[in-house]
């Protein structure tokens, strides 16, 4: 049984049966047959759908962002913001996908040869309930536009945000089976993997179940992307303008009540400016209005479920017994929903918990350095690799020493965002493989060489 819960009260929204091995299988038979018929479109008559894609997230948005909301406790303006940028990906890709897919020609000894973009087949999308829609639509909308089918199987938290993508690729016009939600748990995700009907998986979520799919994936010899955890560094040097950092940094840790990779997690801060710094983001932190998601005022909303809410506060606690000090909260919220009060830890070290694995909620760790250089070796100083912010006033050491972090994106004087137009990922234990922009796309193709004799 996969059951909604709504994590501000406990309550249980709905309940449904996993498909059965027959809906599967159908579901699956499905996808194939319509992507045979999907692929020979040509590249321009498959993006009407993108933008139906598109039109449908708009006009369905305040029924979305509730669904998103009740089963997983973001703020209802985060889960607003959440599905138009769902909408802008898709009218990025319905724009920009057939010039992504153009063929390349390339002077060889052929007459003529040239590389080519080719859809690889049914796509497995296996997807975590921190952003519902985005991680989902994300790859999706990139994986059809290049002629492939999707299978879903999303987060067993998030039922109904799964069948409403169901029903949102119906309302758009899908061709019968180009997209379908899978209901099943995750030990089933290992014979789907295995399917000859599957050719390729895209995985977002935690590095343990990453290591699983990429174990399942390697076996059978099947493509994957996977965007894992992160515990990304935010870097406040000395010379940085530290209202505005401060400012940002209560953002980049505490957006979806902290539960997103890419939030920035440990705070390197240079030791002249770090007091100043430190007591900015706290006092933030100690402002930020906690409560009823569904209320207009509220910032931070319930954690997503009760056993993440335990798990961070482990964390907490431990980071806390190795020595670091509480500047604000560090404590779950009584009551029957999933709250935790936001949390500031101070004189957190590289070898203490709460800076050697993610948290993925609403705790931030300030670690103080000496220098540039040992901020860089802080930050790199984790299993980790996603994303990485530098707050500096001189852009071209910020140039330069953005080339020294181990991340798959670098922002300077900004917050690491993921944006439709860029190409996204990690290194090390963050995954590999990159979603949107034009390398996103190019992940779910095949790169083929067409070679056209005789040769010169
Ligand atoms: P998770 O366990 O990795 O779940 C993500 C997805 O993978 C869900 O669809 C889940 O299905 C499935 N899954 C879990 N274990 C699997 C396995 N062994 N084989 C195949 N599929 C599997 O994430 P979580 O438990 O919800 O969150 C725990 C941690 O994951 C967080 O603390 C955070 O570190 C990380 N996380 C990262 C992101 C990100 O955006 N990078 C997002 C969410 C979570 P079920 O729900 O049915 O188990």
């Amino acid at each position: 049984m996969i059951r909604s819960l709504n994590p501000a009260n406990g309550e249980t929204l709905a309940s449904f049966e996993a498909h059965d091995a027959f809906t599967v299988d159908r579901r699956l038979t499905a996808a194939v047959t319509a992507q045979r018929a999907w692929r020979k479109q040509p590249v321009a008559e498959r993006m009407p759908l993108l933008l139906a894609m598109a039109r449908v997230l708009r006009k369905n948005a305040e029924r979305y962002a509730t669904l998103i909301t009740l089963e997983m406790g973001k703020p209802l303006a985060e889960a607003r913001g959440e599905i138009e940028k769902c909408a802008v990906t898709c009218d990025f890709y319905a724009q920009h996908a057939p010039a992504f897919l153009n063929d390349e020609p390339v002077a060889s000894a052929a007459s003529d040869s040239r590389v080519v973009y080719d859809p690889l087949g049914v796509l497995l999308a296996v997807m975590p309930w921190n952003y519902p829609f985005w991680q989902a639509i994300r790859a999706i909308a990139p994986a059809l536009a290049a002629g492939n089918a999707v299978v879903l199987k999303h987060a067993s938290n998030v039922p109904q945000c799964a069948l409403a993508l169901d029903a949102l690729f119906e309302e758009a016009g899908a061709p019968a089976g180009l997209f379908a939600t899978l209901l099943v748990e995750s030990p089933a995700v290992r014979g789907l993997i295995e399917d000859a009907r599957i050719a390729c998986v895209t995985f977002t979520g935690s590095t343990p179940a990453g290591r699983a799919i990429a174990a399942a994936a390697g076996h059978a010899m099947k493509k994957q992307v996977l965007e894992l955890g992160g515990s990304d560094p935010f870097i406040v040097l000395a010379d940085a303008d530290i209202p505005a950092a401060a400012q940002a940094a209560l953002k980049a840790r505490f957006q979806n009540t902290g539960q997103s990779c890419i939030a920035a997690k440990r705070f390197i801060v240079e030791h002249g400016v770090a007091d100043a710094f430190a007591e900015l983001l706290s006092d933030g932190a100690a402002r930020l209005v906690v409560g009823d998601p569904m209320a207009a005022a509220t910032q931070i909303g319930p954690m997503a479920r009760g056993n993440l809410r335990d798990e961070l506060h482990a964390q907490v606690q431990a980071t806390l017994a190795q020595g670091a000090t509480l500047r604000v909260g560090g404590r779950p919220i009584d009551g029957p929903g999933c709250f935790y009060a936001p949390t500031v830890l101070d004189h957190v070290t590289p070898q203490m918990t709460a800076a050697r694995e993610e948290t993925f909620g609403p705790a931030a760790a300030i670690l103080r350095v000496a220098s540039a250089e040992e901020a860089v070796v802080v930050a790199n100083g984790t299993e980790f690799g996603l994303g990485a912010a530098l707050w500096t006033g001189d852009a071209e050491r910020a140039r330069a020493l953005s080339r020294q972090l181990d991340a798959g994106a670098v922002f300077v004087n900004a917050i690491v965002a993921s944006d439709p137009r860029l190409p996204f990922g990690g290194v090390k234990q963050s995954g590999y493989g990159r979603e949107l922009g034009v390398h996103g796309l190019r992940e779910f193709t095949n790169t083929k060489t067409v070679w056209t004799g005789p040769s010169r």
